[in-house]
């Protein structure tokens, strides 16, 4: 079984562990491009291992320079928390993490300040720097950083190009009505949010294309998932990159989403904000009625809401279920309601990890 996911950070990552947990590590990167070296890995080339294969299409919005670096949050944030190295507690930046970087460069008083750059965490960007700086695709470079964190899915950024999500902004001590457009983390993590706003933007190439793969994978797919990332600054930037949007139209397997608001609230993260920003209430209906019906020139054939949320959208397939991530067995239950609802049968459990069981 092929599933495809589309994927923001934090609530993307969760999700992923659920749908590793249901069908299994997908080995990524893939045994054929990992060179001789690794061919005793056993697992890589199982063939039960193979029974699925679970592709991630992650979004490079909030990706940014800081300090000379490059910075992936999203795809940072899905790598460590399917390798183990995430600080569960803050739900992104890695365990165990110390500061020091961070305090020296705050004494020489470099900006930004207000970013949280990690020790741990830089030795990622510092590799991640030198291999784009090499010449080398965010999609290779992320292929060779997962080679330690082994996530069990693999992991593409959505495109190797710049697509940075900024935001449009009054312009701080500036004249009545005048706007400027800002990174987006610079919006989230300096600002919280809290200055008037008027709009998004995606900034950098000219020419954005899809990472390979990335449409094969939509294209391939028994089932795209739409993760209950950020409609706005995770999926919406996703699907704002050329190619993404018409491969999720032309797929001949079905797209479904789960709706990131429980009790018509966001758990966590910045949906809220976002959502009104582009004039869309924070309801399991509207942002279905936002993504809209495929055989209406959206993106969704389902849309999995909360249990006791309402939602209605014409050629939109609702089902309700218990949505709160709280573990992976509990969000692989919600990985299988959600390919339940659009004809997809998920196989029992880690299916891989028991090859005894008759098939
Ligand atoms: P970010 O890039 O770190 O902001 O993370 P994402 O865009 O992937 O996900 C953020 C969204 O995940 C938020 O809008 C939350 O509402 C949603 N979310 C977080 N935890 C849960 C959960 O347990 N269940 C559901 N349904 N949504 C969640
Ligand atoms: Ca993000």
């Amino acid at each position: 079984m092929k599933v495809t996911v589309l994927v923001g950070g934090v609530g993307g990552a969760r999700f992923l562990s659920g749908v590793r947990e249901l069908l299994g590590p997908t080995p990524f990167p893939d045994p054929a491009e990992r060179g001789s070296d690794d061919s005793s890995d056993r697992g890589a080339n199982h063939p039960d291992d193979r029974q699925h294969e679970v592709t991630a299409i992650v979004n490079v919005g909030d990706d940014a320079w800081m300090h000379g670096v490059r910075i992936c949050p999203d795809l940072d944030t899905c790598m460590y928390t399917l390798g183990g190295g995430i600080d569960r507690e803050r739900g992104w930046g890695r365990v165990g993490e110390t500061w020091h970087a961070k305090e020296e460069l705050a004494a020489y008083g470099a900006d930004p300040d207000w970013f949280g750059l990690g020790d741990r965490d830089l030795a990622t960007h510092l590799i991640r720097t030198q291999m784009l700086d090499a010449g080398y695709r965010l999609s290779d470079v992320t292929a060779a950083l997962c080679r330690r964190w082994q996530p069990g899915v693999r992991l593409i950024p959505v495109t190797d190009d710049r697509h940075e999500t900024h935001v449009v902004v009054s312009k701080p001590g500036g004249e009545d009505g005048e706007q400027v457009a800002i990174h987006f983390q610079e919006w989230w993590v300096r600002h919280r949010a809290q200055i008037p706003t008027f709009g998004f933007a995606q900034v950098g190439s000219d020419d954005t294309r899809t990472a390979p793969g990335v449409e094969d994978a939509i294209a391939e797919a028994d089932v795209v998932l739409v993760a209950p990332s950020n409609p706005v600054v995770s999926i919406g930037a996703i699907v704002s990159v050329p190619g993404v949007r018409s491969a999720l139209r032309t797929t001949s397997a079905p797209v479904v989403g789960i709706s990131p608001v429980i009790d018509n609230r966001p758990l966590r993260g910045m949906a809220d904000e976002c959502l009104s920003v582009i004039g869309v209430e924070t309801s399991a209906e509207a942002i279905a009625a936002h993504y809209g019906a495929r055989s209406a020139n959206g993106i969704l054939d389902g849309w999995l809401i909360a249990d006791g949320d309402h939602a209605a959208v014409d050629g939109i397939a609702i089902g309700s279920a218990p949505l709160l991530m709280s573990d992976p067995t509990v969000t692989a239950q919600m990985v299988r309601d959600a390919c339940a609802l659009v004809g997809v049968a998920t196989p029992d459990r880690n299916v891989g990890a028991n090859p005894g069981r008759p098939s």
